[in-house]
């Protein structure tokens, strides 16, 4: 049966020659200290003045071999089939992909595996009686290093679909691909400035474009993430990850933060869960203050600009315009569409959809200036806090702002009309943990439905004031 799988993979090739790469003008592949071959904007010709801005794109490449992940095709393991493909490939094809790193990382397991597979299928494959001869040793090593460098240098195919259900868009693997270029030069940072999009339609093409907000400066170098990202895993998993895959250890910027602070994705997820649920019943005013908290947190986390931030502004909008907030909704769709266009892949959902969006709702007057969206300026969002602390501390802006409203109301020339209120909508955060006697927390949960007689006589007085 092994036989038979090794024939299949090995016959199945289809590549030709290695179609040739396109760099960009602009940047140059260099050595850099301590990170090898790198792939640089350069300090000479036109981008020495400008560097690349953002959606540049960088290099444009084939695959050398890939194999498709959907369809269950072969019941091999994909990075397997691919490695089999290379090393049974035409001398082309496998002298374009030799010079790769082909230690396979620094898992041990996988090491070994990878060994058993290669001794396996070159007995397979030696079709009659597999001698334990220095030609099959010599066949045995030679996969176990292809099976390496697939290991450490293949590439994840991927494409958006929209779910069936919910509003939420799957990236799915299509397709295990190597691209020998990218793969030589192109080193990792958990904070990358370059992102990687497919075009599954055109041969599996990959472009390397420039996603960082500023663009990316004169002799500096580009990068993009082997997998884990600075917002995706905290530092010690992420650097974990890289280490049993591609067996460094990362020295990035954001790897060099010790202290790094990862709470706000948790938060941010339950934020995002709370929006989901009452979303579910319709509460759309409450889905839309979970959802806002939850962007706001998210924009601890994630650099400005990242394609993350503008899916989330998509679905804000989304849940805004369901509770009747058009004007709001508007302005995120704007932010997302100008931050997706110059990056997302052909048919992208949230680009299609805010663009269209931004076709049919009217565009707001000039004088009715919008606030931009909430922005966190280090302090937390009443609905984000998690701890008492952030309990005070967001009630301290809230008194603040509620002085300063009601200072400028005396000095206001026209009459206004103010509505004092204790009623609120929303959950008393960390009401668990007071312990309070049952009688306290009736009397708190009274107060906060506002149906105690004092907070009745609050909530129903409404103050005139006039010219003091
Ligand atoms: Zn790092």
């Amino acid at each position: 049966a092994l036989g038979g799988l090794a024939k299949s993979a090995c016959t199945a090739i289809v590549e030709s020659a290695p179609k040739p790469c396109c760099l960009a003008p602009g940047v140059e592949i260099a050595p850099l200290p301590g990170r090898g071959r790198s792939l640089l904007v350069s300090l000479r010709g036109e981008a020495r003045l400008s560097g690349l801005k953002r959606g540049s794109q960088v290099l444009r490449e084939y695959p050398l071999a890939s194999v498709p992940l959907t369809g269950g095709g072969s019941s091999l393991h994909p990075e397997t089939a691919l490695a089999l493909r290379l090393w049974s490939g035409a001398a082309e094809l496998r002298h374009a992909a030799a010079d790769l790193l082909d230690h396979g990382g620094r898992d041990a397991s996988s090491r070994l595996r990878r060994a058993v597979v290669a001794v396996m299928f070159v007995m397979a494959s030696s079709e009659g009686v597999y001698e334990a001869g220095a030609e099959s040793v010599t066949r045995s090593e030679s996969l176990f290093c292809w099976l390496g460098r697939v290991r450490v240098n293949s590439v994840a195919v991927t494409s958006l679909s929209e779910q069936s259900e919910g509003n939420e868009l799957e990236v799915a693997k299509v397709a295990l691909a190597l691209y020998p270029e990218l793969a030589k030069s192109v080193n990792h940072s958990c904070r990358p400035n370059c992102l990687l999009r497919f075009d599954p339609e055109d041969g599996l093409a990959l472009e390397l474009l420039v996603s960082a907000p500023g663009g990316v400066p004169p002799g500096e170098e580009i990068t993009i993430s082997y997998g884990p990202t600075a917002a995706s895993l905290p530092r010690q998993e992420r650097r974990a990850a890289l280490l049993a895959q591609y067996g460094f250890e990362c020295g990035c910027p954001a790897c060099a933060i010790l202290d790094e602070d990862f709470s706000w994705r948790s938060k941010a997820a339950a934020l995002d869960e709370r929006a989901k649920v009452a979303a579910g019943r319709g509460s759309w005013r409450e889905a839309a203050t979970a959802s806002s908290a939850a962007l706001a947190l998210l924009r601890q986390g994630f650099a400005e600009g990242d394609l993350e931030l503008a899916r989330e502004e998509c679905k804000l909008a989304g849940i805004l315009l369901q509770a009747g907030d058009a004007a709001r909704a508007r302005t995120l769709w704007a932010s997302a569409a100008a931050a997706l266009a110059p990056l997302a892949p052909r048919g992208d959902p949230d680009l299609e959809e805010a663009q269209e969006m931004l076709k049919r709702l009217p565009e707001p007057k000039l004088d009715s200036k919008e606030p931009a969206g909430p922005k966190s300026q280090g302090t937390v969002p009443f609905a984000a806090a998690a701890s008492h602390g952030d309990v005070g501390q967001a009630l301290n802006c809230l008194r603040a702002v509620l002085e300063a409203s009601s200072a400028s109301a005396f000095i206001s020339k026209d009459a206004q009309e103010t509505t004092v209120s204790d009623s609120f909508d929303g959950v008393v955060l960390g009401l668990e943990g007071l312990n309070l006697t049952p009688a306290e927390r009736e009397r708190v949960m009274q107060a906060a439905q506002g149906t105690s007689p004092k907070c009745e006589r609050t909530a129903n007085a409404r103050v005139a004031r006039g010219k003091t």
